[in-house]
């Protein structure tokens, strides 16, 4: 609890950044997937300091300086990366130099991307980039896949895509700073709730499910059906004997 993000969505306002071949601007894709990400990690407790939270120019001196002030434990700068390559389609995570909290902060965040996108895992490297050097805490740069392939600018239009980035980021940053990432899995009306402890385990058992659309209504009576098929749920469980 406590810790202090700075997020900074590359590009906005007048630069674009990288632009696929349909037209997909990089500056779109990062402030997106920042937002998302900023909403996850004020689940963790975080205070999230954003770089931009528009389409608007901000300029890199401007971005440092921000998070300097601030005092931020961490920065995660987003980007998407091209190429004249048009098959390059990895993510990487960039710190400036190993060795430091940034490179194991990039591990970490690394690891959840491959995993969660299944896309090629350009590894963990290193760069001279403005805002690794310039800034006080440490800082890694994710780029996110690559605008200049045409299956992963298409990829990353969709909003499931950009949410699954948000996640992998997420997760990433908690396990880091040693906060438990399953809070991102759970529904957010337990989260705070009297009975949240009770109710995670009864999830993580698989007595109790949530509904469909991420919430699990913890006021809500219990229906008979409900109760059913709880009480099989757990008969399941004990047959099976995975308690
Ligand atoms: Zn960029």
């Amino acid at each position: 609890m406590g810790w202090r993000i700075g997020l900074d969505p590359g590009h906005g306002g007048s630069d674009p950044g990288a632009v696929g071949p349909g037209g997909l601007k990089e500056k779109e894709v990062t402030l997106d997937v920042a937002l998302m990400l900023e909403e996850k990690l004020s689940l963790l407790g975080c205070e999230v300091i954003l770089s931009r939270r528009e389409d608007v120019d901000v300029s890199l001196a401007e971005r440092v300086d921000l998070f300097n002030r601030a005092k931020v434990d961490l920065v995660v700068s987003l980007h998407v990366n091209s190429s004249y390559n048009t098959e390059a389609s990895y993510l990487a995570t960039y710190i400036l130099a190993p060795g430091g909290q940034a490179e194991k902060a990039a591990r970490f965040i690394q690891k959840e991307l491959v995993e969660a996108l299944k896309w090629a895992d350009g590894g963990i490297r290193q760069a001279g980039f403005y805002i690794l050097r310039e800034t006080e805490a440490p800082a890694v740069l994710v780029e996110m896949g690559f605008l200049s392939h045409p299956e992963q600018e298409a990829a990353l239009r969709q909003k499931k895509t950009r949410q699954t980035l948000a996640l992998a980021l997420a997760r990433g940053i908690a396990l880091y700073l040693g906060l438990d990432p399953d809070v991102f899995s759970l529904p957010k009306d337990i989260i705070g709730h009297w009975a949240e402890g009770v109710i995670r385990r009864c999830l993580e058992l698989g007595f109790l499910h949530g509904y469909p659309d991420g919430t699990f209504r913890p006021d809500q009576p219990a229906t008979r059906a409900e109760l059913a098929a709880g009480l099989l749920n757990l008969l399941d469980k004990i047959t099976s004997s995975k308690l």
